[in-house]
């Protein structure tokens, strides 16, 4: 096979088209994976729908699992054929501030996987060797995908809510579903928190040993020692404020959200407070893994072929996806 092909985004609002051209070489510290699974991400529709920025035309994803096919001049310590996971942040400048502080996911000039770098949606992908991960041997490709975004901004948006004994998360879908199991892992008290009257989502998340799942209408039996929003919508902040404790955290863990309305300070008093979560480091990424491996994680894919990514997506956003969508291109 000289050919690859892959689903690109030409601008916002366009439906993904197939494109082919020849199989990509690698540049100095890069590698060319041949890709086997690509997970769907909520970013990629805010990619769609031009709420993210990206370099158009782009070609999404960045939750790749793959095998390196070509090594480029200068990269060490691996082999062609050799399995590894391309995630969101794909290279930092390595000298802004915060790059010399170790907080490399918050870099002022970050290559994004996907955004500014062309992603997963493709049978090839070049990716800097450096910000590769390795995915224990116990996961597969398919249910490996998943978790080199959900999985892992998931796992770094759970660090943030701190040492919690309950913790409420909002949208129970690809990131919800891993972090769950972590956190009941842990020790925690698990709540879901669905779309109203999603009640397949609410069932889902029992199965994963959520304590209770109802509508963001309503609220948990307790008030809880944090809340994380997987959910996009903005007006979820208030209400998740309302449900934590004194001393509570709520932490957002999406790329973007609708605006949050105003709200009474009096439900931010008590030492209540909200933060965000940005991306992800390799720290984190190697803190997981070893993490997934250990509990271990089991994640729940419906597998789309590469050319029915457009049809991934939109089942994506109308919440058709129980657990995580994965692209599996048709290698020929
Ligand atoms: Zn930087
Ligand atoms: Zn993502």
């Amino acid at each position: 096979m000289t050919r690859s092909y892959a689903m690109q985004l030409d601008r916002p609002g366009a439906a993904l088209r197939a494109v082919e051209r020849p199989i990509p070489s690698p540049g100095r510290g890069e590698v060319v994976l041949e890709v086997s699974a690509c997970g769907v991400c909520r970013t990629d529709l805010h990619i769609v729908d031009g709420e993210v920025a990206a370099n158009f035309p782009i070609v999404p994803g960045h939750e790749i699992v793959g095998r390196i096919v070509a090594i480029g001049a200068g990269v060490d310590g691996v082999s062609v054929g050799q399995r590894l996971g391309v995630p969101w942040l794909g290279g930092t400048c390595e000298r802004c501030f915060y790059c010399r502080l170790g907080q490399e996911n918050l870099c002022d000039l970050p290559v994004f996987t996907g955004a500014s770098r062309d992603g997963g949606y493709a049978t090839h992908v070049v990716a800097d060797a450096r910000f590769c991960l390795e995915i224990p041997a116990a996961f597969g490709d398919v249910e490996a995908a998943p978790l080199l975004c959900a999985g892992l901004i998931g796992y770094r948006a759970l660090a943030m809510a701190g040492d919690c004994r309950s913790i409420a998360l909002y949208g129970f879908g690809a990131a919800a579903h891993i972090i769950a199991q972590i956190a009941r892992w842990q020790g925690r008290d698990v709540y879901a928190l669905t779309k109203p009257g999603d009640v397949a989502s609410q069932n889902f998340a029992r199965s994963l040993g959520c304590a209770w799942a109802g509508g963001s209408d309503q609220a948990p039996p307790e008030s809880v020692d944090a809340a994380i929003l997987f959910a996009a919508a903005g007006e979820l902040v208030p209400e998740a404020l309302r449900i934590v404790r004194k001393g509570g955290r709520v932490v957002c863990a999406g790329i973007h959200m609708s605006d949050i309305p105003s709200f009474p300070y009096a439900d931010l008093w008590g030492e209540r407070s909200i933060r965000s979560v940005a991306n992800l480091t390799r720290a984190d990424g190697k803190a997981f893994f070893e993490l997934a491996a250990r509990v271990p994680l089991r994640t729940t894919t419906q597998v789309y072929p590469l050319a029915q990514a457009n049809e991934a997506l939109d089942a994506l956003r109308t919440s058709r996806i129980e657990g995580a969508a994965v692209l599996v291109p048709e290698h020929r």
